[in-house]
C-alpha cells in the first residue's frame, strides 16, 4: 500500500506517518526531512533549498522532485511508503505519476488530514522534537511522560524547527492553500481521497485511518 499523507502545515502528517510505519511497516518518506538534512550537511541541495525553507516558501520544483525520487528509487521496503510532504504542486503530483508509472508502481491512497487554519497557528507553536531520535511532541497534548526525557531513547535534548515561528507559518500556510490544496481534486479526480478529522485526538485520527486501511471507503 503506497499512501500519501496531504494537508496543511502541522495538521499531524508527520505524527500518522511514524504511527503507520509502527503498525503496517511502511516507510515514511519525509520531503521536509530531506530537505532539512541537506541542509544542515550543507550539501548543493541544501544550499539552494536553504532560502526557501527560510521564508516559508516551497522549494522549486525540480529541486525536490530529485531529492524525492532518489529516496524512492533506493526504497525496498515490500509493505510500501507513506509520502509526507510531498508532492506540495501539481507539477509534482504529474511527475510522481509519471515516475510510479515508469516503475510499475502506484499510489493507493491520498489520506487528507484536515484542520482549519486557526488551530494550526497554535498547534505549530506548540510542537517540538527529540534532537537525538526525532520523536515529536506537543506543550498541549503531547508532552514527554517524564518532564524532560524523551519517551523514545530517553535523551533531555529537544528543539523546535526554526521555520515554525509565526511569520513564518503564515507564509507555509499561503503556499499551502495556493499551491498544494489543489492536489485534492487531482486526486480525487483518480478517486483516491479519503479526508480524516485532523482536530480530533492524535489516537482517534489514528484509528480513522486505519479503517481507511481495511475499507474501500474512498470519497
Ligand atoms: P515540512 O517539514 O513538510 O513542513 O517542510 C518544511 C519546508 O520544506 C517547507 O516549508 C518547504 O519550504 C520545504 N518543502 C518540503 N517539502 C516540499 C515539497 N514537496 N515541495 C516544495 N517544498 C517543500
Amino acid at each position: 500500500m503506497n499512501l500519501i499523507l496531504l494537508g496543511p502545515p502541522g495538521a499531524g502528517k508527520g505524527t500518522q506517518s511514524k504511527l503507520l510505519e509502527t503498525k503496517f511497516g511502511l516507510k515514511q518518506l519525509s520531503s521536509g526531512d530531506m530537505l532539512r538534512s541537506a541542509v544542515s550537511m550543507e550539501t548543493p541541495v541544501g544550499k539552494k533549498a536553504k532560502s526557501y525553507m527560510d521564508q516559508g516558501a516551497l522549494v522549486p520544483d525540480q529541486i525536490v522532485v530529485d531529492v524525492v525520487f532518489e529516496h524512492l528509487a533506493g526504497l525496498s521496503n515490500p509493505n510500501g511508503f507513506i509520502l509526507d510532504g510531498f508532492p506540495r504542486t501539481v507539477e509534482q503530483a504529474e511527475a510522481l505519476d509519471g515516475w510510479l508509472q515508469k516503475h510499475s508502481s502506484r499510489i493507493d491512497r491520498v489520506i487528507v488530514i484536515a484542520v482549519p487554519d486557526n488551530r494550526l497557528v497554535q498547534r505549530i507553536a506548540a510542537r517540538f522534537t527529540c534532537a537525538n531520535c526525532g520523536e515529536g511532541y506537543n506543550d498541549v497534548f503531547k508532552l514527554p511522560k517524564t518532564e524532560g526525557v524523551c519517551d523514545v531513547c530517553g535523551s533531555s535534548d529537544f528543539k523546535r524547527r526554526a521555520d515554525d515561528r509565526a511569520e513564518t507559518v503564515a507564509k507555509r500556510l499561503e503556499a499551502y492553500h495556493a499551491q498544494t490544496a489543489p492536489l485534492i481534486d487531482y486526486y480525487k479526480s483518480q478517486g483516491k481521497v479519503a479526508t480524516v478529522d485532523g482536530e480530533a485526538s492524535i489516537d482517534d485520527v489514528s484509528q480513522e485511518i486505519d479503517v481507511l486501511f481495511s475499507d474501500k471507503v474512498i470519497s
